[in-house]
């Protein structure tokens, strides 16, 4: 699995965990941001992409992730890991600092109706038909 990065995009110190994936100048919402050349479904598949529960990119199609807003010079990159992997075995521990951190990432949290709510359009394809097919919560 590899990936590219736009161009004002690059692999260097995170604030999250060890590597991550910086803006090095301004990236408008919606612009392309990561093409993987495989569709992504494990952590490994993130590469130097570190999670978030409060992220800056989301799915657009299996292997490409746009900037949901606009990210400034600096900001990290970031997925919510939820988005592309419903392995039931997946479990992360997360400390981000955002207010929406669930603290546990798991395999299941597409689920979460909230977090379809907050992403709907932007849920990895697979991950998305699974919501499709879903019964309505009750
Ligand atoms: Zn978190």
């Amino acid at each position: 699995m590899s990936a590219t990065l736009h161009e004002h995009v690059a692999v260097d110190i995170s604030s999250v965990a060890g590597q991550g994936v910086l803006a090095a100048a301004r990236i408008a919402a919606g612009t392309v941001v990561v093409t993987f050349d495989a569709p992504v479904s494990t952590v490994t598949d993130f590469g130097s992409l570190n999670h978030s529960c409060d992220p800056d990119l989301g799915w657009d199609g299996a292997t490409t992730l746009v900037a949901l807003r606009d990210v400034a010079a600096g900001e990290e990159l970031t997925a919510d890991y939820s988005t592309a992997i419903t392995d039931r075995e997946f479990v992360l521990r997360c400390h981000c600092p955002s207010s929406r951190c669930r603290q546990m990432v798991t395999g299941d949290d597409w689920q979460i109706r909230q977090l379809q709510q907050r992403y709907a359009g932007h849920w990895h394809p697979d991950v998305q038909r699974r919501i499709d097919e879903a019964p309505p919560a009750a």
